[in-house]
């Protein structure tokens, strides 16, 4: 039997919107994986955006997963102690799915800016693959430590990246790019503009009800 595909998505989402999950659907499709395990960061409490905290912002993550095939809404982070570093939370899949599974961590192009100044960045890849999105409007030249670190790993092929467990680095531009962002969602809704197809219905339902990201009254 061919081994497990598993990819984590973390993120703040705050809101979870169409980039986030038509991301996680499509890199679901192109790598052939079967789990995207969409998994909300736990921030210090001083950094929550004023009425969301993070079972807020989880909450919003179910509701956009919703029943969409091989999407999870994952907790782990949410529900650990301590510090969330992305490290722990792929030992922790790393232990669920085990040694031969394929495992990826998807992350934005934004968030790859700075990926070699991460929490023991070389250690991610003893334990995953990284893969990078494509998004509009956040391309850069990377530095040369960036450069220093992913270029050995680097591959061109889903074959080719899933040729081993872990430790392999690629870019990947999927089908349909979104310059979609949380931030400016958060300024639309602040501003009494709709968000109506930038998050699924459902988020939007809940926003609405629950007056996320509205200005005090
Ligand atoms: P903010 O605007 O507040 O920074 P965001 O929209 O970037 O929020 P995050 O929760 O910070 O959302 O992102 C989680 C992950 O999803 C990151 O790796 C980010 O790069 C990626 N991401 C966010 N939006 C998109 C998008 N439109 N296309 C591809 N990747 C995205």
């Amino acid at each position: 039997m061919a081994e497990h595909r598993v990819a984590m998505f973390g993120g703040t989402f705050d809101p979870i919107h169409i980039g986030h999950l038509r991301s996680a659907v499509e890199l679901r499709e192109v790598l052939g994986i079967e789990n995207v395990h969409m998994i909300v960061n736990r921030l210090p409490p001083h950094r929550e955006t004023p009425g969301i905290s993070a079972d807020d912002r989880l909450a919003m993550v179910r509701a956009g997963v919703g029943d969409t095939p091989g999407l999870i809404a994952d907790a782990r982070e949410v529900e650990r102690d301590g510090p969330s570093w992305s490290l722990l939370t792929l030992q922790s899949l790393r232990e669920e799915y085990g040694v031969n599974a394929r495992l990826v961590m998807a992350i934005g192009m934004d968030s790859y800016r700075h990926f070699d100044q991460w929490y023991q960045v070389e250690a991610l890849f003893d334990v995953a693959h990284v893969v990078v999105i494509d998004r509009p409007g956040s391309d850069f030249s990377p530095s040369q430590a960036l450069l220093n670190l992913v270029e050995p790993r680097q591959v061109d092929s889903v074959e080719a990246l899933f040729s081993a467990p872990c430790g392999h680095f690629m870019r990947l531009t999927l089908p349909s790019p979104m310059d979609v962002s949380a931030t400016d969602l958060r300024g639309r809704i602040v501003k009494g503009q709709s968000i109506r197809y930038l998050v699924p219905e459902q988020v939007e339902e809940l926003i609405s009800q629950q007056r996320f990201y509205r200005a005090a009254e």
